[in-house]
């Protein structure tokens, strides 16, 4: 059986990647790291789609519990591969760097860049030996542009980008691809809070994104029709920056 793995797939653009991929047939593995309840909302929106589905709790940030977790799964599944990652779990805590505690820095540029280093190796081995994979990273429009009070995330953001570009030319000779996306202003509980209607004055196609919309995008990036797209990060922002 063919899998996908989609860190944070309990909520937002996950729980929309989620549905998306099983649409296009794979199996779904839908991580989390607290929201239990979210995240049975979504296998029972895959079994919707007329997929099936797993939860897969674990910390990316965590490297011995994502280990444990992802190492159990692979000794239990023997037979089944997980052909496309997206590493998508994130968070913000937002504010100037001159107010920014150890704590929320740090707890930003974990989630981001060893969520994906923990995630991303323990999956490589077998995409490698079977010269099989599609690695996707859900980066941000602050990751490229740069957003002030969003330092510590802007810095995650723009080093998952750099790690992508370094990873892509390591395993394309696999035939492994690894992309990144970066969305603008999409309509999930991260936004909650910000002043929608302010905001998108400034967006030139004058409203946020859907999540789904976040998700076909990634879904093609997971599609055979994708396949000779590497080291690529694309903006999906309506055309907020580019
Ligand atoms: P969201 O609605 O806040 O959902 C975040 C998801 O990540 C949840 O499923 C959450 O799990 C999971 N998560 C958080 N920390 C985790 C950890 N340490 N380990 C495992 N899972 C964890 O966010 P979203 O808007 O869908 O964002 C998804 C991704 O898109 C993030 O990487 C975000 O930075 C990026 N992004 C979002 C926007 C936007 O405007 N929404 C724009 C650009 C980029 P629980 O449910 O268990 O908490």
């Amino acid at each position: 059986m063919n899998y996908a793995l989609v860190t944070g797939g309990s909520r937002g653009i996950g729980r929309a990647v989620c549905v998306r991929l099983a649409s296009q047939g794979f199996a779904i593995l839908i991580n989390y790291v607290s929201n239990e309840q979210k995240a049975r909302e979504t296998a029972e929106l895959v079994a919707q789609a007329g997929g099936q589905a797993e939860l897969l709790k674990f910390d990316v940030a965590n490297a011995e519990e994502t280990a444990a977790v992802l190492g159990g799964w692979m000794q239990a599944h023997p037979d089944d591969f997980i052909e496309v990652l997206v590493n998508n779990a994130g968070i913000r805590r937002d504010g100037l760097l001159i107010w920014t505690e150890p704590e929320d820095w740090h707890k930003v540029v974990n989630t981001t860049l060893d969520g994906f280093y923990n995630v991303t190796r323990p999956l490589l081995q077998p995409m490698l030996l079977k010269k099989r994979g599609r690695i996707i990273n859900v980066a941000s429009l602050s990751g490229l542009k740069g957003m002030q009070g969003q330092t510590n995330y802007s810095a995650a953001k723009g080093g998952l980008i750099a790690a992508t570009k370094a990873l892509a030319q390591e395993v394309g000779r696999k035939k492994v691809t690894v992309n990144a996306i970066a969305p603008g202003f999409v309509k999930t509980d991260m936004v909650d809070g910000l002043d929608e209607a302010a905001l998108k004055k400034d967006i030139p196609l004058q409203r946020f994104g859907e999540p789904e919309e976040v998700a076909a995008l990634i879904g093609f990036l997971a599609s055979p029709d994708a396949a000779y797209i590497t080291g690529e990060c694309i903006s999906i922002n309506g055309g907020l920056y580019s």
